[in-house]
């Protein structure tokens, strides 16, 4: 019997506060929200009470305990939410923050890796906005040492003649090499190419940045973008 994907949805919170909420701070300024200082690494911290590991070097994070917010910031790197399943109910959850860097490093398998400690049988991934492939024109040495670990696929198209990444592919070749066929991609946008609603780093600079924001229960705003 297949998972149904809506069923699970009302277990978990989801949030993905955008430029229109302001600043990344108001989320974090929650003391039950586990946010990371975060170092394009693989390092992932399990939360077992809530607001555990607040401010811990890591990028990714993964718990059971209902209540405990977990967050990371992005502005053009991608934030991936990861619900960890079993006998059709969700019984860990996961966010992580992957850049270039950070897919290299496995910080996805290693979430991954983190929920199945936690129980998980299955996991599925959730992908929210981050610089689009048409606009995040990257080094040909970088790209190159991308590809060596995540396959020829992540090479985007070019973009005025120079090469780009495509992180949505990153992305999802990280999670198959971790047994993860399932991403989603319906809360997925372009944070360079809508400016109103995006903080962007790389195509405008920007110093600000979105927060996904996930816990258990609290059944609001539930995979919403935005505000
Ligand atoms: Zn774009």
């Amino acid at each position: 019997v297949q998972d149904e994907p809506a069923a699970l949805e009302p277990q978990i919170s989801v949030r993905f506060y955008d430029k229109l909420d302001g600043s990344f701070e108001v989320p974090v300024a929650d003391p039950s929200v586990t946010w990371l200082r975060q170092v394009h690494g693989s390092e992932v911290v399990v939360v077992n009470f809530v607001g555990q590991h607040r401010g811990a070097s890591a990028d990714a994070a993964v718990t059971i305990v209902p209540g405990a917010k977990l967050a990371v910031r992005t502005a053009d790197c991608a934030p991936v939410l990861l619900t960890g399943i079993r006998q059709h109910e969700v019984v860990a959850l996961g966010v992580a923050h992957a850049g270039w860097r950070g897919l290299i490093a496995g910080v996805l398998p290693a979430a991954v890796g983190a929920l199945r400690d936690l129980g998980a049988e299955t996991v599925r991934a959730s992908l929210y906005p981050s610089i689009g492939p048409e606009c995040y024109e990257f080094g040909g040495a970088e790209l190159d040492a991308v590809a060596t670990v995540l396959g020829d696929g992540v090479r985007g198209p070019k973009v005025d003649t120079k090469p780009s990444l495509n992180m949505i592919e990153a992305v999802r070749a990280s999670l198959a090499m971790a047994g993860v066929d399932d991403l989603d991609v319906s809360n997925w946008a372009c944070t360079a190419c809508d400016a109103e609603r995006f903080f962007s780093f790389r195509s405008r600079r920007d110093a600000g940045r979105m927060a996904l924001v996930a816990s258990f229960g609290e059944p609001r705003l539930i995979h919403e973008v935005g505000s």
